[in-house]
């Protein structure tokens, strides 16, 4: 087989692949994405579940606190019940005060904190029922890139074997050029020759559409066992065997 099919054969066996291959990337990708989403939230699960611990702590702390001072009120109005001095009495009676605007304001503090570990509770309520969500979305995509490997798997692996044999039968230099058109092209790697007007010789590159000097066409027309690339996109071309066989009649 002439140099030029072996290509085109190649090219053909490469589209395949690609075509299989994007198939199954699609749901790979998709299971990726919910998964990094599943993760987020699982993320977010944790910390808002430590904001609910320790603030829950902090107002038991703050509740202990209160009931401290509590306890020394009573102790001191106790006290105060066995002193006779006037000026020992007013004293303790500051002390008391002093001690109730505390318990006060730590009451009040613990009431603020209740609050927030209420909003925070919530919050972690949402995310949960998110989590359980996004845990059955995961749970899809999975299923989804595994019947993408039931449907594809066998015919991938089947076009990446004849792919492999096809690009054996390309010279070295010539294949490192193809497989770099591919990356580049998205596996557009040929130009099919395309004519303008037979009688000016016009004929363009289908993969760039600009004009090709005619050397060019006439290389591919005479030599079968060379490969022509186009000079604008550098793209393997490629000629119709009808069309081949049109000009070849002229
Ligand atoms: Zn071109």
């Amino acid at each position: 087989m002439p140099l030029q099919d072996q290509l085109y054969d190649l090219f053909l066996l490469d589209q395949q692949v690609r075509g299989l291959r994007t198939r199954l990337d699609a749901a790979t990708r998709r299971l990726g994405a919910q998964s990094n989403k599943l993760d987020q939230l699982r993320q977010q699960q944790t910390e808002l579940s430590d904001q609910v611990k320790h603030g829950q702590a902090e107002v038991s702390s703050l509740e202990h606190e209160a009931s401290d001072l509590d306890e020394r009120v009573k102790k001191l109005r106790e006290q105060m019940n066995n002193v006779r001095n006037n000026k020992e009495y007013s004293a303790m009676l500051v002390e008391v005060n002093t001690f109730k605007d505390e318990k006060g304001k730590l009451e009040d503090q613990a009431l603020e904190k209740m609050g927030e570990v209420d909003a925070t509770g919530q919050r972690l309520a949402e995310v949960q029922a998110q989590v359980t969500d996004q845990v059955k979305l995961v749970e899809l995509a999975q299923a989804e890139v595994q019947s993408s490997k039931d449907e594809v798997g066998d015919q991938l692996a089947d076009a990446t074997a004849k792919r492999e044999i096809a690009a054996d039968q390309i010279p070295s230099d010539r294949l490192a050029q193809f497989e770099r058109l591919a990356d580049n092209y998205d596996g557009e790697t040929l130009g099919e020759i395309e004519e303008q007007d037979r009688r000016r010789r016009e004929y363009t590159c289908g993969g760039c559409y600009m004009e090709l000097p005619i050397e060019r066409v006439n290389a591919l027309m005479m030599k079968p066992d060379e490969l022509v690339t186009c000079p604008s996109c550098n793209r393997f071309l490629y000629i119709k065997q009808e069309l081949k066989a049109e000009i070849g009649a002229k």
